[in-house]
Order: structure tokens, then sequence, then C-alpha cells
């Protein structure tokens, strides 16, 4: 029995042998082997020639399983007729009527053929128009009562699909006819659409035959794990989606075949996951003694959050194991990431080995030498520096020291990746903001392992993906997710001001410089180049030096600027003595100052949800809470919709995954553009929470069976290749 929401409901109507019997009277019903039911060609089909199988091919059925998994749009409710009388123009609906008179149109246009009757009922008459389907010519006899489906157009009802009914249709469908259920039945009635000129009741006559085989398909899921979401089996699943016997049962039907997408999409990344190449590579278990890192957490100078203590556990036992980790840490700025990141280089270098810490710019890795300093502060562990303004000497003697294989941590830019510096004895590296480095290039850093060895990796980022996306996206990461904010730190209070408020706005920041506090300016996005933008921000920083901040101390700060005058502008404004820092998006990652407290974004409508939440990150880091203004003039709906959610959701994952819903709504390419796969039935984002229990359920059997070779594996295998490809990728 399926239950939905504690509330049975009637088992599928066909499950265990069919109560009317009409099973029993359908000749011989077709069967063929099960190896090969997958590529069984649609000519299988009785009734189903050449001609037939060419429209089917273009309509992208070629096989019986694509036609069981071409499911219909939508269920019309069988007892919602209407009358003639009350139809109103291009509505599309069901009517019961009687024939008056028929006969065949003479059209000039070459392949088409117009089929026209006088249809009466209760309400009045009306003409009803075939097209393409002269055969029902004969059916039209006057005085005949048939179901239309279709349209009232301007020329007529325009026929999608009708059936014919004699006086004795009540006790013959009772009986069962060897016929699939048709417009006359009580139930909600799927709407069938091959497209092009196959007709919906043809369509529907060889859907139920290859429903009446569906069995032979088996399952690719086991009953166990069906039983446990009360999702019904395959074959009922897929006869029910076409044939349902309610609209809960159809809704159940089609949740257990999502599921079963969603499943068999799982199993494929847990195979790029495990079986992947990486398994088979070696690393160094890091297990050592921890001397050193858990002495740290305990002198650390605040809780850590639940979150962070599950990451610690995670890659505690990932570095444990003699293969490659490679995980992907993600929380939002400030969540803690970089202590985690800490921990597991200490562990590193506790078990005697070295660990690099690889971010993409240089204000970063400073940024990263401060804290990892502040935070390792009176401990014997050593720390270098490399980048590409270290100095000779210092390059030198840190270059020595990792050949060595000294135990240590070194902390870099791109530099780390050049050929020259070497390592004894590498096993961790940390790689932050991993999205800004190509591939190619964060898989050099691994390689310095020691020979025969990859190193583990540790990829941090600050953009929260959401988390349907992280499921289904990547095939060779595991993912760990920081949620919570340290307790006490308060969100950003946001603000849209209009274009033409802005006084007000640059008036909210001269009061907090009053107060002693800090300014970021950012300015807009003028285009995807950077020396136009570094054009804009100069421009704009001079504007307000000579305009309403001219009695305050601007600085400017942009992407094209020498990493030298990037510092010097970051620590002028980290010592406090500029007030008010016009920025391009170079600010978007990592710059920590906590005297920052109001941040005004110009042509704010320009920016992409995430980038604008990375923005206003950058403020409310200190005591002082912290304000973002977004400054936007009109833009479009969607603009306004994207500023408003920024407005009201202070959580970054729950932005990412608003983004999502609203770069995915409606439009079938918008799934696309979004990132997400696009699958035959499941739909993403909705059935994101199919999809977590499709994970959860995975995670679990895999835990039982012992992993992937399992026999219970075997059929969820051989079906998952016919539906994706080796990467994971829907076919
Ligand atoms: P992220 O790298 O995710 O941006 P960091 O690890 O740099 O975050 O942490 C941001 C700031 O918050 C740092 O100053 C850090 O010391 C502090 N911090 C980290 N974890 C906690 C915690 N659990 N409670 C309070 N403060 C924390
Ligand atoms: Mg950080």
């Amino acid at each position: 029995m399926v239950v939905a929401a504690g509330r049975p409901i009637a088992p599928p109507p066909f499950a265990g042998g069919d109560p009317s019997g009409r099973e029993g009277l359908l000749s011989a019903p077709v069967r063929w082997p099960r190896a090969d039911a997958f590529e069984r060609p649609l000519s299988a089909l009785r009734g189903v020639g050449p001609t037939y199988e060419g429209l089917a091919a273009e309509a992208g059925v070629k096989t019986i399983n694509d036609l069981l998994w071409r499911l219909p749009g939508t269920y019309a409710d069988a007892p919602d007729r209407r009358l003639l009388g009350d139809l109103q123009p291009r509505e599309q609906a069901s009517v019961r009527v009687e024939v008056a008179s028929s006969r065949r149109v003479r059209v000039r246009r070459r392949g088409l053929s117009v089929v026209e009757a006088i249809v009466v009922d209760d309400s009045g008459r009306r003409k009803a128009v075939w097209f393409n389907r002269h055969w029902v010519l004969d059916q039209l006899v006057p005085g005949r009562s048939l179901i239309l489906e279709g349209r009232l157009e301007k020329k007529g009802f325009v026929v999608s699909d009708h059936q014919l009914i004699d006086d004795d249709t009540v006790t013959t469908a009772a009986c069962g006819p060897p016929r699939p259920p048709g417009l006359e039945d009580e139930a909600p009635r799927a709407r069938h659409s091959a497209g092009g000129e196959i007709g919906p009741a043809r369509w529907r006559r060889w859907v139920w035959q290859a429903c009446q085989a569906a069995g032979d398909l088996g399952d690719p899921l086991p009953s166990r794990l069906l039983a446990g979401r009360r999702l019904p089996a395959a074959s009922d699943a897929i006869r029910e989606a076409h044939f349902p016997s309610s609209q809960e049962s159809s809704a159940i039907a089609r949740r257990r075949l999502a599921y079963e997408e969603l499943f068999l999409h799982q199993v494929v990344l847990a195979g790029l996951r495990s079986n992947g190449s990486l398994r088979r590579e070696r690393a160094t278990a890091i297990d050592g003694i921890p001397a050193i890192s858990a002495g740290w957490l305990e002198q650390l100078p605040f809780r850590l959050t639940d979150d962070q203590r599950a990451g610690i556990e995670q890659i505690g036992a990932d570095i444990g194991r003699p293969h490659p980790m490679r995980r992907l840490l993600m929380g939002e700025v400030g969540s803690g990431k970089t202590v985690i990141a800490i921990w597991a280089m200490l562990r590193a270098v506790e078990s005697g080995r070295q660990a690099a810490l690889m971010a993409p710019t240089e204000v970063l890795a400073d940024q990263h030498v401060s804290t990892v300093s502040r935070l390792l502060r009176g401990s014997s562990v050593k720390v270098g520096v490399l980048t590409g303004s270290s100095s000779p000497a210092e390059r030198e003697r840190v270059l020595a020291s990792l050949a060595s294989g000294e135990p240590s941590i070194v902390i870099g830019t791109h530099a780390l990746l050049e050929k020259p510096v070497e390592f004894g004895g590498l096993s961790l590296c940390v790689i932050d903001e991993e999205h800004r480095f190509g591939v190619r290039q964060r898989d050099r850093l691994d390689r310095k392992a020691p020979r025969g060895e990859r190193a583990h990796v540790l990829h941090l980022s600050a953009t929260p993906i959401p988390r349907t996306l992280s499921l289904t996206s990547y095939g060779d990461l595991e993912v760990t997710a920081i949620r919570q904010l340290p307790s006490g730190r308060r969100s950003v209070e946001t603000r849209l001001v209009d274009e033409a408020d802005r006084a007000e706005a640059f008036q909210e920041v001269r009061a907090e410089v009053a107060r002693g506090r800090q300014a970021f300016v950012v300015c807009p996005l003028v285009e995807e180049s950077e020396k136009i933008q570094a054009r804009a921000a100069g421009a704009e920083a001079e504007r307000l030096r000579n305009g309403e901040f001219a009695d305050l101390e601007v600085g400017l700060i942009h992407g094209r600027m020498s990493a030298e005058r990037k510092q010097v502008a970051m620590s002028a404004f980290e010592s406090g003595k500029t007030d008010v820092l016009v920025a391009t998006t170079v600010i978007e990652v990592g710059i920590d100052v906590p005297n920052a407290t109001v941040m005004v974004i110009e042509g704010a409508e320009r920016f992409g949800l995430s980038q604008l939440h990375q923005l206003r990150g950058r403020v409310g880091r200190g005591e002082f809470g912290g304000c973002c203004l977004l400054m936007s003039s009109s833009g479009s709906p969607t603009a306004q919709r994207r500023l408003s959610a920024l407005v009201s959701e202070p959580d970054g994952f729950r932005l990412a995954e608003i983004d999502l819903e609203m770069r995915g709504e409606g439009e079938v390419t918008g799934t696309r553009q979004s990132g997400l796969p696009r699958f035959r039935l499941a739909r993403l984002p909705r059935d994101s929470e199919l999809l977590e229990s499709a994970r959860e359920d995975l995670d679990r059997l895999l835990g039982e069976e012992g992993g992937l070779d399992a026999p219970v594996f075997g059929p969820m295998n051989q079906v998952a290749r016919h539906r994706f490809d080796r990467t994971g990728a829907i076919r």
C-alpha cells in the first residue's frame, strides 16, 4: 500500500494482478527479455511499423524505454465535462456530444486533410474539426455519441483526441475491454501528446501496450529503499503516471520516478568520487599524535560552532587515510573556515609534514599571513611566506626550508606553483577561493608531494553554493558546508537607496566617519574589463575627494594597481588613515577591517546576488555592526526582486538558493544557465528535498553494503549507464 503524508492511498490499480481482470482479457501482452529491454525499438509494439517508428523518432522516442519515460504533461480530470454552449475561446475542454453530420473538406494545401462534423449536445451545436485524421470520417456516423477533447478556435472545436461511446459503454468498461482507459473513464486522464503527427489516442495505445510489459523491465531500486520512502515499484509507477487512478497516486508515481533519476545520478557521482583515479592514488595518512593541534583548539579565544566541529571531524577522517582528500569547505565570509584550515595544517605539521596555503591574490595571501600569525602566536610552528613580492633573500630562505622537508606551513600566491619551489614533504594543500584558479593551476600544487604521492587538498570557498548544486555538480569533491556564523555576529543591515537620494547616503557615510568608523564605496560594474573599471573607480575617488568627502581621507583600490600600491592602499585603510575606500570588486573577498561599518554600492542592480552578498560581508565584521546601502536607479523588475531579496535575507546559502530559483524559474534554458543538470522528470531546485533524500539513502546503503561493488548496485549501475555518461552528465 502506498501512503503519503500519513494518508493511505489506494494501491496502483494494476499492482499484483489486475483485480478487474483486464489483464487476463488482454490478448497476449508483449513480452521481451529483460536484458535488452531498454534498447527495445518502438516497432516491438503491435501497430508500430517503420512509418510510425520514424515519426516517433522525430519526436525523440526511439525505444520502449523512451516511450515509457515520456510522461504526459498534465492530467485532465475526467468528470470535468463542458457543454458546447459554455465553451470559451481557446479553452481546452472535454465535451460529450452526438454527431449530426460529417464531411471531408477539400483543401488546397498538400499534406493537409480536414474532417468536419456538426456535433450537438443539450446546449446546442458546433462545428468540430479534425486535422490530418481523414480516417475518423468513417466513425462519425450521424447519431453516434462521442467524447471530444480539444479547443474552441475560430474555425470550430479543434479536436485533439476523441473516443466513441456506445450505449453499453459502462458495462463494457467494467468487464474490461482490452483497450487503454479512455475518455469515458472516471479517473483523471493523462494528456498524452507526442507532438508532431502522432495523435494522442494512438500514442496512448502504444504506451498502454508498453506498460503491460513494464514489469519485465525490473526495478533498479531495491525494495527496502522504496519501502523506507513509501514509494511504489517502478512498473506500477510508470503505469500510474500514464494511466492514473487518482491525482494523488499519479503524484506519488511521479515522485517515485523522479527519486529514481536523482538516486541513480548520485550513484554515478559516488562512482566518480570513490572509484575514480584518486582512490588508486596514494597520499600520506596524516595521523600523528595531536601534540599541537588539540591544544591549539583548546586555547582559541572562542568556542567553535557545531558546523566547525563537524568540519574538523570530517577533514580529520579524510586526511587520516592513505588516499588523497578532495574536499570543498564552503561557508560565508567570517564563518570560520580559516580556523579549520589552520587546524588541518597543524595536523600536517605535527605529523612531520608540510602544508601549503595558496591564495589567489597577494592581498588575500597577506591577510592569511596576518590571521595565521595572530592565531598561532606563541606556538613554535614555522610559517613561511612566498609571493611575487617576497625579497630575494626571503625567497631563498623559504625555498631552502621547503626543499629540506622541514615541517612547516607556507602561505603564498601562484608563486608557490613555480618550478623552483620544491617541497621535501608536502602533504596538505589548502586552496582559498578555488574558483579563482584554473583547474590546471589548482592541480599543480598537490603534485609537488613526494614522488608516488598526491597531497590532500582542501578547497575553501566563501561563495555559498546551494546544496542542490553541490550535490549534483561536484563529482570529484566531497562538500562540507558551514552554515552557522559564530554566535554574536550580527547580520549587515541592508537598505535600498534610490540614486536620487544619494546625498542622504553620503550623509550617512559622513556620520559614521564622524563616529570614528570607516566606509567603502563600491563602484558600479561597468564592463567585464578591469581597465575600464579601474578608470571609473579612479574618477569616482577623484570626484568624492573634491566633492562630498572633501574634508575626509579618500583612498582607492582596484585590480589594475600594482601589488605594492594595493598593499599601501590596504594598509592605509587597515590602520585607519583612510576614512573612505573607493573600490572595485577586488574587495569582494578576504578584506577584513573590523572598523569598516558602512558600504555604499553604486549601480547595485548590475551585480549578481551572490556578489552583492559577498561585498556586504566586508562590513560589520567588528563590534559596531554594519550597514550596506544599495544604490540603484530603476533596473528591471528582476533586478529589483534580486535587491529586495538581499534586503530581507541575511543567509548567504538561502540567497544562493533564491538566486538559483530566480534564474531557473519557468524557463527551460534557465536551468542550464544555473548549472543544475536537467533530468527527464526530476526538476531542480524544485525537487531539492527529494534529492536530499536520495543522497541520504545512498550514503546509508553504501554504509550497509560496504561499497559500490556490492551486488545490490548491479541493476542500478546498469540502468544508470543508459541515462548518464561517465562524467555524470545526462544523456
Ligand atoms: P572565514 O575564513 O570563513 O572568512 P575566518 O576563519 O577567517 O573566517 O574567521 C573570521 C573571524 O572570526 C576570525 O577573526 C576568527 O578568528 C573568528 N572566528 C572563527 N571562528 C569563530 C567562532 N567559532 N567564534 C568566534 N569567532 C570566530
Ligand atoms: Mg577567509
